[in-house]
């Protein structure tokens, strides 16, 4: 047993490469005495935006605010239903819950993606229901276009969770351009990860971007002038500069080493028990994640064998939210429909090491370990 080696985030080697960086951003804000809605917060925003296609950016402190912010902002209203996934992290449906709405789920395709066709079908069958947050999941873009279109076919309001997608594009065209407003987390794992906690609303409107601004510091439209009930959900100043002046100027490599890593993966992985996510033609993924799937009754063994050759492996995720305790009485019986594609995909699913910092010799260990699994029926 030789233990863990590759890892699916590195946070030393990080570390060690963005250390002067990091401290250097940590002695301008100390050294400015200004830590909250200060100078670092706008020019991140201003430097982020673009990022997702966007003119306009509001750092909040976490993706699941961001999320509720965003909703908010766009006026979903108390008791209104919330299209979504159940295959996500399960802060998509924490958040459309604490901003007021009543998540509604349909089932994904075989990307493990929310189903447009199946979503196309729910909003025409279904006039009051009119707000939409899709996930463009482990980092693979919806079709940004046809989101567009069922905003505009609809009249939806559209907010995309954009947690794992900064820098994929469809087609050339940025995850997260397509809605009204879309959302972003900094949590350290995240591609554009912080030291912590952070998190971010992006839009083209300046109304939804000054009232997801006040919405995130107490309610405030002016100071100590309290016009809607808001939550404190600031991104510091010591994150916006961090993310700013350490790890914004590295996304573009940090994207490009993910993409060739999975190029490497989807080449090389060969293995009849062993399917791999080839992305659409018109897909750039930014490769949060890198999943591959195994029949559910063999995803233990297909695990423990690459834990015995060092690599660390995760699953995203293993119980679709519709099937969470928390949410036992929380959803009324049509939210979760039939979810069998979903079901089937979380119960097979496994995430290989892929992060910017895999030397290429890990690459190729992880393709052969993979490979090697021994085929234990046929
Ligand atoms: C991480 C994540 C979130 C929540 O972000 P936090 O910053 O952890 O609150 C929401 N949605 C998706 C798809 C995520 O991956």
């Amino acid at each position: 047993m030789i233990g863990t080696a590759i890892l699916l985030n590195d946070f030393k080697r990080q570390w060690a490469d963005t250390r002067a960086d990091v401290l250097a951003a940590v002695e301008s804000v100390g050294a400015s005495g200004w830590y909250i809605l200060g100078r670092r917060v706008e020019s991140f925003e201003r430097a982020l935006a673009p990022r997702f296609g966007r003119r306009l950016a509001v750092g909040c402190a976490s993706g699941l605010d961001a999320i509720e912010v965003g909703l908010r902002a766009l006026g979903l209203q108390p008791g209104q239903r919330v299209l979504t996934t159940p295959l996500s992290a399960f802060a998509t449906t924490l958040a459309i819950l604490r901003a007021g709405g009543v998540p509604v789920f349909a089932d994904v395709d075989r990307r493990g993606l929310v189903d447009l066709d199946l979503c196309e079908r729910r909003f025409a069958a279904d006039p009051a229901l009119r707000f939409f947050v899709p996930v463009h999941l482990f980092g693979y873009p919806l079709d940004g276009g046809r989101l567009a279109a069922l905003r505009a076919r609809f009249g939806l309001t559209l907010l995309e969770d954009c947690a794992q997608s900064v820098m994929a594009r469809w087609r050339d065209v940025p995850a997260g351009s397509a809605g009204q407003a879309s959302a972003t987390s900094f949590y350290p794992t995240k591609n554009l990860g912080a030291l912590g906690d952070g998190g971010a609303i992006v839009t083209d409107d300046d109304e939804v971007r000054s009232r997801c601004a006040f919405l995130r510091d107490y309610g405030q439209s002016a100071r100590y002038v309290h016009d809607h009930l808001g939550l404190n959900s600031r991104l510091d100043e010591l994150h916006a500069a961090i993310l700013e002046s350490a790890f914004l100027p590295r996304l573009e490599a940090w994207t490009e080493r993910r993409r060739a890593v999975a190029r490497r993966y989807l080449a090389g992985i060969r293995h009849p028990r062993v399917r791999t996510l080839e992305p659409a033609a018109e897909a750039q993924p930014s490769w949060h994640l890198f999943p591959v799937f195994v029949p559910g009754a063999e995803r233990d063994s297909f695990r423990r064998h690459l834990e015995g050759r060092g690599v660390q492996t995760a699953i995203h995720y293993p119980r679709l939210i519709t099937e969470q305790r928390a949410l036992a009485g929380v959803l009324t019986p049509e939210a979760a429909g039939p979810l069998e594609v979903a079901r089937e995909l979380a119960g097979g699913e496994v995430s290989l090491p892929i992060h910017p910092y895999l030397h290429d010799e890990e690459v190729e260990a992880v393709v052969e370990a993979v490979n090697g699994w021994p085929a234990t029926r046929d």
